[in-house]
């Protein structure tokens, strides 16, 4: 249920809502607008929730019973885009903002050097793995906590933030004291206890599609770091599994729009594994784009025939730089920037 205040409803009618909803046991989140304030309700109680009751509170504009599970990710919630601040710049604004690096961090100089090569092609952030979520366990794993201490040496140089992956609940803490924003990977999407740190963390998060999971589901994954009051939360498409074998995934481009209808929160698209050959990454960026993404995340490596993970999809920084330029035309075509 959704309580939605009067235009300018005074902070005491909003405290007194706020009051009611937790002596009946919910629990209340605020969606501050311009002019108005929407109170979620959600939680379990045995005190059924009586709309009329609360309908007739002073300050009460109308309220309304939210039919879809994912309460607060709801665009009914906070029918505004939500805005995630990223270096100076606001994720789910108009300009389009571009993620990209290594899928794995390789050493100090290779990130350094292509935290440059990204910064210079016009990225907003710097993405590297110190923690990688391998199919094998005899696959690299990454560098970990020395990983990030490079990355964070990348981030003095160049000034870019820095996008990188948390696997373990237990690390998060750690993570965020490198990181400006947690990756939780598309095979961690549904790890709760994983979500539930992160949401804790009040950290910005940038969560993705499970490889296998629908809209729904991300959509109830995000729910889970909302509901610890964390509203910077960022998803992204970054391809499911299908009966298609040619590409790595199939980039769901449906997704984006329906995503960007049914909630509030900024929606980045990752070409680069949702194709998973270099070739193809571009045109699939560039349709995310007129989609409606509000963003992108793009493996990069100076020299992809020795990448550590993923090489097979990652772009030069040359061609990276020829892709933020088609990717302006397209922002531009659609009334947006890049
Ligand atoms: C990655 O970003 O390198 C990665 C492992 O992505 P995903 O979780 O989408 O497979
Ligand atoms: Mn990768």
């Amino acid at each position: 249920m959704i309580v939605i205040m009067k235009f300018h409803a005074s902070s005491k009618q909003i405290a007194d809502i706020i009051s009611r909803i937790e002596s009946d046991g919910y629990k209340a989140h605020l969606s501050e607008g311009e002019e108005r304030t929407i109170i979620g309700v959600v939680g379990e109680s045995p005190t059924p929730l009586k709309q009329e009751n609360y309908e007739t509170m002073d300050g009460v504009e109308k309220v309304v019973r939210v039919s879809v599970p994912y309460k607060l990710a709801s665009r009914q919630f906070h029918p505004h885009d939500t805005l995630v601040p990223l270096n100076g710049s606001q994720m789910g604004g108009n300009k389009v903002l571009v993620i990209a690096g290594p899928c794995s961090v390789e050493g100090r100089n290779e990130i350094i050097e292509a935290a440059c090569a990204v910064k210079e092609a016009g990225a907003t952030a710097l993405r590297g793995g110190a923690f990688k979520p391998r199919t094998s366990p005899y696959s690299f794993q990454g560098f970990g906590e020395k990983g990030l201490q490079w990355l964070v040496e990348a981030r003095e140089v160049t000034g870019l933030p820095i996008v990188t992956e948390v696997m373990d609940p237990a690390l998060v803490p750690m993570v965020c004291q490198y990181a400006d924003v947690l990756q939780i990977g598309a095979r961690n999407m549904q790890n709760f206890t994983l979500l539930n740190a992160a949401g804790e963390s009040q950290h910005p998060v940038l969560l993705k599609r499970g490889m296998s999971s629908t809209v729904e589901d991300l959509l109830m994954a995000a729910e889970y770091i909302l509901a610890h009051g964390n509203t910077r939360v960022m998803l992204c498409e970054r391809g499911i599994r299908t009966f298609e074998k040619f590409t790595r995934n199939t980039f769901d481009i449906n997704a984006i729009p329906v995503l960007k209808h049914l909630t509030h929160l900024p929606v980045i698209a990752d070409p680069s594994h949702g194709v998973g050959l270099s070739e193809y990454v571009e045109p699939v960026a560039l349709a995310a784009v007129a989609a409606g993404a509000d963003g992108l995340i793009i493996e990069v490596h100076v020299n992809p025939a020795e990448a550590m993970s993923d090489g097979r999809q990652s772009l030069t920084p040359e061609r990276f730089a020829s892709m933020v330029r088609q990717v302006r035309l397209i922002a531009e075509a659609i009334g947006r920037t890049a």
